[in-house]
């Protein structure tokens, strides 16, 4: 079915590693359509009055992928670029993330198209109440739950939290994860997805029998996911030879200091200015040879233009479609180990899965506990993964998708068609 609002790269890539997946496990064709199709989207424009007096309009989205399996959970981006589309296939990638990880949630996504940076903390707040209180009517802790994605933080969720909250007349903490810990959020939340990245990163260096002394890692993106797959990394005794963020990268072969260079970039200095290696530009960064490279800032970064130039043996995908089909396909011939963003970066919403079960219980946990359970289920699913992938004899992201696919369509199957 074409439907032309969500004509959008990542909404192809999206949709042509659905039809890959759909016809390697020769999904029944009455799911292929239901799957492929959001089963809610909302469009809401938003008037905010600006600083300066004037009125401006900007346009929102919660898109709501696929319930079957719980309720709809994924973050809500703040970009220029945000559209229908782009929003449809995060949405769609959440519904399978959130099934190879095993947590009983569904998948959404939401967004503002707007650039918030060139906004006041005020007119971001302004922004960010309207917005929660245009898709009112389909969020609730056991309905549908927000949390942050690009472009939106702590703030933004406590912002969210207290509109829906002042709506319903009393305090709802389950209604967004990502939240300051002081209403509601977790412990162990801010290095989740990093933690997450690093863990299913040491299964596969132990599954092709690579000691961790000898491996040296590369990662594209300081934020917050890469810099604390970098920490976790270096803590765990691997050589991280070079970094980038969007201002270029340093590459230092007997190793960078990271904590050190953490310490300055928080503090606002940019990897550019830092005199700590060799400076490259980020697509020299990604043709480094390195033993794990780790692209944890944009999408659609390895495409078949760069694809045959990477020199690394584990590809670890933090960020959400950093590779393209055609890329994907050249790595693969070259024999490069790539573990999926739907399995790499999961540990986020693993992480939010147990704040939401925390103010439903009321009840908090230890950090070490969330570790823990972080470390169980995220190495339990890398397994999973890699037992489907050598009993099909596939790769492991059609792996990941045939399994995250099939547990929806058994869901689906399961609860019947209504009405
Ligand atoms: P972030 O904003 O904290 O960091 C992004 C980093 O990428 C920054 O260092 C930035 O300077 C760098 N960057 C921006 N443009 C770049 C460019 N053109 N070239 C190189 N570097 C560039 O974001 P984040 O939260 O770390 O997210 C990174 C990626 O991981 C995104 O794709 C996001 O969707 C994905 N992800 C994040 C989470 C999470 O919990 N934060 C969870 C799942 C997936």
């Amino acid at each position: 079915m074409y439907i032309p609002e969500l004509d959008h790269p990542t909404y192809h890539l999206a949709m042509a590693q659905f039809d890959q997946a759909a016809e390697a496990m020769n999904l029944d064709h009455q799911y292929r359509d239901r799957l492929k199709t959001p089963q809610r989207a909302l469009m809401v424009g938003l008037p905010i009055k600006m600083d300066d007096g004037q009125v401006k309009v900007f346009m929102g989205y919660r898109v709501q992928h696929d319930s079957a399996r719980g309720p709809f959970k994924g973050g809500i981006r703040y970009h220029q670029d945000v559209n229908l589309g782009e929003i449809s296939a995060l949405a769609m990638w959440m519904t399978w993330k959130t099934a190879i990880a095993g947590v009983p949630y569904g998948g959404a996504k939401g967004g503002i198209r707007v650039n918030p940076h060139e906004l006041s903390l005020s007119e971001l707040e302004r922004l960010t109440r309207r917005y929660a209180a245009e898709i009112f009517p389909l969020i609730s802790p056991d309905r549908d739950i927000p949390a942050p994605d690009i472009g939106t933080n702590a703030q933004i969720m406590a912002w969210f939290m207290d509109t829906y909250s002042e709506q319903v007349g009393y305090a709802v903490p389950g209604c967004v994860t990502g939240k300051p810990l002081a209403i509601g959020g977790s412990l162990g939340r801010e290095e989740a997805t990093g933690r997450g990245v690093a863990k299913v990163t040491l299964e596969a260096l132990q599954h092709r029998g690579i000691r961790i002394d000898d491996t040296t890692v590369v990662v594209q993106g300081f934020g917050n996911v890469g810099s604390h797959t970098a920490r976790i990394m270096k803590e765990a005794g691997a050589t991280i030879i070079g970094i980038s963020d969007v201002s270029g990268g340093v590459f230092n072969a007997k190793g960078l200091d990271i904590p050190s260079i953490l310490h300055d970039h928080t503090n606002g200095m940019p990897l550019s200015e830092m005199n700590v290696g060799d400076h490259v530009t980020n697509e020299e960064l990604l043709q480094l040879e390195c033993t794990v490279l780790v692209p944890a800032a944009l999408s659609e970064q390895i495409t078949v233009k760069n694809a045959a130039d990477i020199r690394c043996q584990i590809l670890t995908e933090a960020a959400n479609g950093p590779t393209t089909l055609g890329a994907d396909a050249i790595l693969q011939d070259r024999n490069v180990f790539i573990i999926p963003d739907i399995l790499a970066n999961s540990g986020g919403v693993i992480v939010y899965y147990f704040e939401w079960v925390q103010d439903g219980q009321r009840f908090f946990w230890k950090e070490s506990d969330i570790h823990e359970r972080l470390h169980d289920i995220i190495t339990a699913a890398f397994h999973r993964t890699l037992f489907f992938s050598q009993e099909k004899n596939t790769s492991m992201r059609m792996a990941a998708l045939m399994n995250g696919i099939d547990q929806v369509a058994q869901a689906h199957n399961l609860r019947g068609l209504y009405p």
